[in-house]
């Protein structure tokens, strides 16, 4: 029987495939005893291929279109739900006993080699509706079985989302009702709309956290960084905590960049580091506390500067003194 176990993710362009860097560097430096296995899809460029190599372990080309099998014929009936059928493909993955996927959006900040303690399937619930799971971390057993299954529910059922995560909200249908030990604690798989939606308990538990996930329309590699002066530019406040982004940055700029330089050498590259850092310093304007408050209530707080990580967990700090 096969014994090893993995945490696995997927990437099937170059901008997921930087997500992916820096979940590997983040499981690496939080020190996994597990191997760690990348998905990618033919669009992949070679230097992005090269630096998954020093990563990971095992870098797996996953070309649905290409496959010839019954991956293939699923991928005929429903063509919208491509990037699903390459995220289903973990479950063949049989040369490992026990799999965590991980989105490519996700970052570790603790090490979760617990987690290959929980069984199929496992995973915290999703933010915007609790009954079903997230499909940005889950525990899965590889099984060609399940796999086939997985495939043929696919093409009959289609996702009710259009993603992965309708799918198998549908497959594992009995994961709100079933057993209590399949749901993840939140801070397995803590969104940062968590933050806005209940505030209260991101203080109480956000400290906690282990993954962060930049779910939605706004990844961290749409942003851009100062790393001089160690800035995210841009909305912040879209989608992503400051202070989670910023340590994805952080790891990106410090230890992904000068991979990649590597491998493109003269060639044009866009790290989305800002080369012609220093200039413009984003205008720190001071408010009252009250118009602070609305400006909050209203969605508008100022992560950059007074609303900051930094400045939470000082408040946070005395507050629990
Ligand atoms: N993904 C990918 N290419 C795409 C879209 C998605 O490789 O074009 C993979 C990637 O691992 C990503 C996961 O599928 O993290 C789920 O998509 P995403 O994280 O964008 O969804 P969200 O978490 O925002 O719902
Ligand atoms: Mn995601």
């Amino acid at each position: 029987m096969a014994a090893e176990q993995a945490f696995v993710t997927l990437a099937t362009n170059d901008s997921y495939a930087r997500g992916a860097m820096v979940l590997g560097k983040s499981l690496r430096n939080h020190k996994t005893s597990k191997k760690l296995v990348v998905l990618i899809g033919p669009h992949v460029s070679d230097q992005s291929r090269a630096v998954l190599h020093k990563i990971y372990d095992d870098v797996r080309l996953v070309d649905v279109l290409d496959s010839g099998d019954t991956a293939h014929l699923a991928m005929m009936k429903r063509p919208d739900l491509g990037v699903t059928f390459t995220k289903l493909h973990c479950w063949t993955l049989t040369h490992y006993s026990k799999c965590v996927f991980m989105d490519a959006d996700t970052l570790v900040v603790s090490n979760i080699d617990e987690l290959f303690d929980r069984e199929e399937l496992s995973a915290a619930p999703d933010p915007g509706w609790p009954d079903c799971f997230n499909s940005g971390v889950f525990v899965f057993i590889p099984s060609n079985e399940t796999y086939g299954r997985l495939l043929q529910f696919c093409t009959e059922h289609g996702s009710f989302d259009g993603g992965d995560q309708g799918v198998l909200n549908g497959f594992f249908s009995d994961w709100a009702t079933a057993d209590i030990t399949k749901h993840l604690p939140f801070i397995y798989n803590m969104s940062s709309i968590a933050i806005y939606t209940y505030l209260p308990a991101f203080k109480q538990y956000g400290a906690n956290a282990k993954v962060v996930h930049f779910l939605g329309a706004t990844k961290p590699w749409s942003y851009t960084y100062d790393p001089r002066q160690r800035r995210v530019r841009g909305d912040v406040a879209a989608a992503a905590h400051p202070g989670f982004l910023l340590e994805w940055w952080t790891l990106y700029s410090g230890e992904v960049v000068p991979m990649l330089m590597r491998e493109y050498g003269d060639q044009p590259f866009c790290s989305g580091c800002e080369e012609d850092a220093g200039e413009s310093e984003p205008v720190q304007t001071l408010m009252s506390s009250a118009e602070r408050k609305q400006r909050w209530e209203q969605g508008q707080a100022d992560y950059m500067g007074i609303d900051s990580f930094d400045n939470i967990q000082k408040k946070l700090d005395v507050f629990l003194k």
